[in-house]
């Protein structure tokens, strides 16, 4: 990746001799944002950390003024390791910003305003967010693509070229995970309004943000970029401030319609997925086994046992303490790609094993339901004792069949455990000759 090693992608670099501001947002961003801050409280100690680290942070956060450095003499020492740099000031001045921007500073705060520790985080979050993103630069001008890349991995994008139209489709195609593409509009061959009808033709606007850039004048030219369906235009020349908070902007909104997506897939509380996503998911799965000419799969119901009881008994609150403790459980047993594991519904939960038969998907099942029940609960309401947890769990295998029917197997299976006894699993295969004996069914 450019730039960003796998274990600088989340270590920043933070220069600050002020002890509380300097521990304020340590605290805030080792919390909020889950980083490893390496604190310096002078560019001695900082040139030191570079040393130590050999230069691998993400970002540096850099106050001006230290006991031994001032002007941007901090800033320079980041920029001549590559660091990417924010700068924190006393005081706002234009030319102060003008020269910060000319050393290379990423972009600056100023110290007194009660905003910048928030400001600070979220755009920590959103550098550390841009190693995730890839960014394709298109303009058949070689010297314009390396400006824009440049600028692109400042704020770390990882960042793919293209010289035209036609090579900006194939490599949108070849990397479908590219968020963001940066088209120039006067190309030969195909134009930047052409590229992006037919980019919009493939990947939708919630998927990929295009923004168009030209010297031209921006009138007519960008109106018909954004008709076209690119999220933003930038006319050149542009200052790399503007530039940043407009890339930053599509980035953010383009995560907020990915959190809204997410979050629709899955059950608030325990933060598994819901029953119609797993359908969604199962199906998928399924017929993947069935054109390739049948796979074995099984399903495991798991239900908790007299967990009414458990409410009646604690609480609701401890009852939701207990699904989202049970959901961690299972889901810690079923990490493989072919697993899938959903909330079916109130304290039921729902596995779908790839190929895996009734015998395998048994054995463990079997070391779920000993996990739980070894498992200490959580304590009730003023450290009242409550008692373990224990869930009972049927379990179907098919090849042919379909989902809803191998769930209607397991569930069957699941009833035969609960009849047993509760705290067991019982196997689909097992319950159905159990209900076929007219002795067994009586009890
Ligand atoms: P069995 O052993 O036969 O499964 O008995 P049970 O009490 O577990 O089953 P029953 O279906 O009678 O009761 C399920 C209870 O689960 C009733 C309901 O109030 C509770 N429940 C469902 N969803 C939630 C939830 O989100 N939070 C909490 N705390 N309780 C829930
Ligand atoms: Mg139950
Ligand atoms: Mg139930």
């Amino acid at each position: 990746m450019a730039g960003v090693s796998e274990n600088a992608a989340n270590r920043l670099l933070l220069v600050e001799d002020s002890v509380s501001f300097a521990y304020a947002i340590k605290a805030k961003l080792e919390k909020e944002a889950g980083l490893e801050i390496v604190l310096a409280r002078s560019l001695e100690e900082a040139n030191e950390a570079i040393e130590k680290y050999d230069a691998q942070f993400f970002l540096a956060l850099l106050d001006l003024t230290l006991p031994d450095a001032s002007g941007d003499e901090i800033v320079l020492t980041a920029q001549a390791r590559s660091i990417p740099s924010v700068v924190f000031s006393g005081s706002y001045s234009d030319e102060l910003r003008e020269r910060l921007f000319q050393v290379g500073a990423i972009d600056y705060l100023i110290k007194d305003n009660p905003h910048s520790l928030n400001y600070v985080v979220s755009l920590v979050r959103r550098v550390r967010a841009n190693t995730q993103v890839k960014a394709l630069v298109v303009d058949d001008s070689a010297t314009a693509r390396a400006q824009l890349t440049k600028l692109l991995r400042k704020y770390r994008f990882e960042v793919i070229e293209a010289p035209g139209g036609r090579e900006a489709l194939e490599t949108l195609t070849a990397h479908p995970d590219i968020r963001l593409m940066i088209t120039d509009f006067n190309m030969p061959g195909m134009n930047g309004h052409d590229l992006t009808k037919a980019a919009r033709q493939k990947i939708a606007p919630d998927r990929l943000a295009i923004i168009g850039v030209s010297s031209v004048d921006a009138g007519p030219l960008s109106a018909k970029f954004l008709k076209l369906g690119a999220n933003d235009f930038l006319k050149k020349p542009f200052i790399p401030e503007e530039f940043f908070c407009r890339i930053t902007q599509n980035m953010e909104y383009l995560d907020q319609l990915d959190a809204l997506r997410e979050a629709a897939l899955r059950d608030p509380l325990t933060g598994l997925h819901n029953r119609r996503h797993f359908f969604e998911m199962a199906e998928t799965l399924w017929s993947q086994g069935h054109r390739e000419g049948g796979r074995v799969y099984s399903i495991g119901m798991i239900d908790i046992d007299h967990f009414k009881a458990l409410n009646d008994a604690h609480g609701h609150l401890l009852g939701d303490q207990v699904l989202k403790q049970v959901a961690q459980q299972v889901s810690e047993n079923f990490r493989r790609g072919g697993d899938l594991v959903a909330r079916f519904g109130g304290e039921e939960f729902c596995v779908f094993l790839s190929e895996t038969d009734e015998a395998g998907a048994r054995a463990m099942m079997e070391q779920v339901r000993a996990a739980i029940e070894a498992a200490a609960p959580p304590p009730g309401p003023a450290g009242a004792q409550t008692r373990s947890v224990t869930v009972s769990i049927g379990v179907a295998e098919a090849m042919d069949a379909p989902i809803a029917e191998t769930i209607a197997a397991a569930d069957r299976a699941l009833y035969a455990a609960k009849d047993a006894g509760r705290n067991q699993v019982v196997a689909a295969s097992a319950s159905e000759a159990l209900s076929a004996a007219p002795s067994a069914a009586a009890s």
